[in-house]
């Protein structure tokens, strides 16, 4: 997708520090981190939000899912918990319209959120 920043990213066209990676998602710590560990799931295939997922992309966030554990356990985040953030449009707060998933973690997180 032209002009999207993720997919710059997740086709090795914009540098970032990426932490994992296999053939249908990347991983990459947040240039701008809300936590001590604050990295983001993204799909290599361009969907704008969660709500433009398709039945078809069901695996997707099923994949993305399997990899928060891999991820969290990485950083040992498991005994203390972390938060999972997925900002959906506007209100949601997505300024990047481009599937991923937060993982956000190190701190205390409050409630309710911004
Ligand atoms: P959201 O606001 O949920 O769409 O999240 C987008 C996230 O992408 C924000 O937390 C940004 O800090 C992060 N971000 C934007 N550009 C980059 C980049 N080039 N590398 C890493 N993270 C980025
Ligand atoms: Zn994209």
């Amino acid at each position: 997708m032209a002009d999207c920043i993720f997919c710059e990213i997740v086709n090795n066209r914009m540098k970032s520090d990426i932490v994992y990676q296999d053939e249908d998602l990347v991983v990459f710590n947040d240039i701008t981190p809300q936590a001590p560990v604050h990295t983001l799931i993204v799909p290599r295939k361009h969907i704008e939000s969660l709500h433009d997922m398709k039945p078809e992309d069901a695996d997707i966030m099923s994949h993305m899912v399997r990899i928060v554990k891999i991820i969290t356990e990485k950083y040992r985040l498991k005994e203390d918990g972390y938060r999972l953030v997925v900002n959906c449009g506007i209100n949601g707060g997505q300024t990047v319209p481009h599937l991923h998933l937060h993982i956000l973690g190190g701190r205390r997180m409050t409630w309710p959120p911004g």
